[in-house]
């Protein structure tokens, strides 16, 4: 798939996701640069650095109610993610094994009832 056929990384999130503790690893680089959030969303395996995750994805992911991705240390990001390139073959393969996963997460977020609707006037 060419890049310009992938979704844009904002509305799929799929990479983000994983179902193991060690799926981003972070170099010594990777955590300086990560600088202050290193400690809230780093964990060390033994002697190994990775991403924290949580809910299955990773800890940096934040998912909006709007409906998007959002990485909180895009910027800051760990080698990993900056080397998968949105539209090659790690992507596609990204996508076809955990986009509907990606979307199951944000379900409850697109689906909550405004504050404002859910009273009675
Ligand atoms: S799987 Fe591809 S399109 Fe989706 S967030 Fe990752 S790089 Fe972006
Ligand atoms: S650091 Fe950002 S781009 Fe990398 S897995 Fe976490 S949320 Fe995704």
């Amino acid at each position: 798939m060419r890049r310009e056929e992938a979704p844009e990384c904002l509305s799929c999130g799929a990479c983000c996701f994983g179902g193991i503790e060690r799926y981003v690893p972070v170099s010594g680089a990777d955590h300086a640069r990560l600088g202050d959030a290193a400690e809230a969303l780093t964990v060390f395996i033994e002697n190994r650095c990775f991403m924290r995750m949580e809910d299955g994805h990773c800890a940096a992911l934040q998912l909006e109610p709007g409906g998007r991705f959002v990485c909180a240390v895009y910027e800051r990001r760990p080698s990993v993610c900056r080397e998968l390139a949105r539209g090659g073959p790690a992507c596609e393969a990204e996508r076809a094994l955990k986009r509907e996963r990606a979307r199951a997460a944000l379900l409850p977020l697109l689906t909550e009832t405004p504050f404002s609707d859910r009273t009675s006037r």
